[in-house]
Formats: C-alpha cells, structure tokens, sequence
C-alpha cells in the first residue's frame, strides 16, 4: 500500500493535475476492458521528466507502479488494487511526421486511431488496425506487441516501431529514438520493451514506421468446407496477389454464428452451416487493375 508520504512527494513532484487520489482515482480506474482494481492514487505525467520523477520517488519508497494506456487490454495486465497507477493520457501528442523519411515521432498516449487518421492526411499509412483503435494507445500498443488483422503483410506492432523512448524502474531514461530503417548498430534496445507490458519500463515516446498509402482496398468474404484448404487458399491467394494480399482473417462456424444472429447486431453475409469463414482483403497502388486482380484471384480460387 502506498503511504501517504509517497503520495505527498509525489503531488509535489506532478503539481496538483498530476495526482489523483480517493474517488477521483477510482474513477479512472473505470471504463476499461478488464477490472482494474482500486488504485491508492493515479499519476498523470505531462512529459517523460514527469514519468521519470515519479518513478525515482516510488523506486526509492519501494513501492511498484502500474503503467496504463487505453485500459483495452483484456488480460488485467494494468490491474493496480491498493498500488499506483500511471496513465500516459497527458503524453498523448503527434510530435513530429517526417513524410520524406516516413516516420512519425509521438507520445506513448496518442490514440491509435488518431495515429492513423494523422498519417492519412499526409498521404501515408500506419497499418496497425484493432478492434480497439479509438481507446488503445501506442504504448499499449508497443508494451502487448499488438497483432490486429494486418499481420499477414505488415508484421506485429513490434514490425512499425524504429525507436523508442523508455523510463526504467529507478527514474533511469532510456533514449533509442532511432529513425533508421536501415540500422545495423549495437544492441537494438527497444525490443526489450516491445510486448512485456510495461514490467522492464515505462515506454514514453516513440519513433514509428509509416508505409504510403494505398490507393486500392478489395475485399471478400469466403464459406471454405475443409481445414485443410485453410493454408492452400492463403497460399493461392499470396501468389496470386503478388504480395498485396493484406489480411486473411479466418473464423470458426461457432464465432461466426455468434456475431451474425440476435441479440448480435451483425447479420451474416454468407449463409450459415460452412465450418470456416475466411474474410481476405488486398491493399495495393492501382485500383482498377487491383480489383481485376482480387477478382480473378478469388474465381481462380473457387475452382
Ligand atoms: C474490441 C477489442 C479488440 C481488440 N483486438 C485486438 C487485436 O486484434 N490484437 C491484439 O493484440 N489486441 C487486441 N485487443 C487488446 C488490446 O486492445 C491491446 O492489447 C492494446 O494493445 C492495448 O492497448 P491499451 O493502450 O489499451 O493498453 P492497456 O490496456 O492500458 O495496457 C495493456 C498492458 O500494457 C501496459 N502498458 C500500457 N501502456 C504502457 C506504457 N506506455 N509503457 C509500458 N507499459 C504499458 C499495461 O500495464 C498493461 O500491462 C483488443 C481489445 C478490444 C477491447
């Protein structure tokens, strides 16, 4: 349990915006995806300073401290009951899109969506899709090394980090803010942070890869009768799209039934009674001749 005294240096330290504490911090703790706990008190950092303060008085109290994103995550890996929570939402901004090298430098609590939505306008691409892009962060996304229905093509979210910014337990700041694609210097630090949920560090900032935008998206939605033609179909389709095959999502007959009928708002788009659903969608630069290509791909496959 953290002691009033901690709590104390840490208002201090944060200023009064800084420092949540009694129904105030309870209150944060709410709206997430998973029980959170009650937490004694929840930081709110403006910077990485902040972040770093903090944690050097917890370190030195010997007290721990629970990082918190877009509270998304369904594993309780932010549970905080009687500790302190830190939620990045104050380091939420888009610091920086270099559209020439492809790069966008941001806060660890910068929205996924927003992050998206930003590259778009510059005529770009971050191909990190969730079903919880509105409330995930970027550093929820980093810290579970997020995978989301692109994959397939674009990697996991450990595939779109270059570089990153951490604070170790003891207040200690980590900098590898990398903008290299191309980098084959040392030890690449970050992956140690990339999917361990926030247990070496807290991630602050960080450097990410942007692809151009495509100019085509074709979708389809397929009913396959075996598992065994699950990996052929991929196969086919990865051949036949010469790589802009973007994503392959397969579902089972059960999952799907369960979002297509009532009370589920989802209405089948396929008939039911098929074992596999496979919705395929391909990214590419030419819409026409894409569409083409999808088309033919998916006739090809039927045969
Ligand atoms: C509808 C829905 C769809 C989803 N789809 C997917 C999916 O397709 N693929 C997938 O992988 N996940 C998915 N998720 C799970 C979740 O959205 C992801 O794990 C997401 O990356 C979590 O981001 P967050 O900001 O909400 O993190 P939180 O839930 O706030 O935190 C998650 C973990 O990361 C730690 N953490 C958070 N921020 C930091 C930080 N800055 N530094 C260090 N540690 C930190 C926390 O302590 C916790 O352990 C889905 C969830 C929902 C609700």
């Amino acid at each position: 349990m953290a002691s009033d005294d901690l709590i104390q240096k840490l208002k201090t330290a944060l200023g009064p915006q800084g420092v949540l504490t009694g129904k105030d911090a309870e209150e944060k703790a709410q709206g997430g995806w998973s029980n959170l706990g009650v937490p004694a008190a929840v930081l709110r950092p403006a910077n990485t300073d902040e972040v770093s303060k903090a944690l050097k008085l917890a370190h030195a109290a010997g007290e721990s401290i629970v990082p918190w994103g877009g509270k998304t995550g369904l594993v309780e890996g932010g549970e905080a009951d009687g500790h302190i929570a830190l939620s990045l939402d104050r380091m939420n901004k888009i610091e920086e899109i270099d559209a020439t090298g492809g790069t966008m430098t941001v806060g660890a609590g910068c929205v996924l969506q927003a992050i998206c939505e930003a590259a778009d306008e510059k005529g770009l691409f971050f191909p990190l899709d969730l079903g919880s892009r509105g409330s995930a962060t970027i550093g929820g996304n980093i810290s579970t090394n997020a995978g989301g229905n692109r994959v397939i093509r674009y990697g996991m979210t450990r595939d779109m980090v270059l570089g990153l910014e951490a604070v170790l337990a003891d207040g200690t700041v980590m900098n590898s803010m990398n903008r290299l694609i191309k980098n084959n210097a040392g030890y690449d630090l970050k992956h140690m942070f990339i999917g361990s949920e926030g247990t070496l560090g807290i991630v602050t900032r960080a450097v990410l890869r942007l692809r151009p935008k495509p100019v085509s998206q074709d979708t389809g939605f397929v009913a396959v009768e075996s598992f065994e033609a699950l990996p052929k179909f991929l196969r086919h389709m990865e051949r036949a799209l010469g790589g802009a095959l973007s994503a392959f999502e397969v579902m089972w007959e059960d999952f799907y039934k369960l979002v297509t009928s009532e009370p589920a708002k989802g209405r089948p788009v396929v008939a039911h009674g098929h074992p596999y659903y496979v919705l395929v969608e391909s990214m590419g630069g030419a819409r026409e001749a894409d569409a083409a290509r999808f088309e033919a791909a998916m006739m090809d496959a039927l045969e």
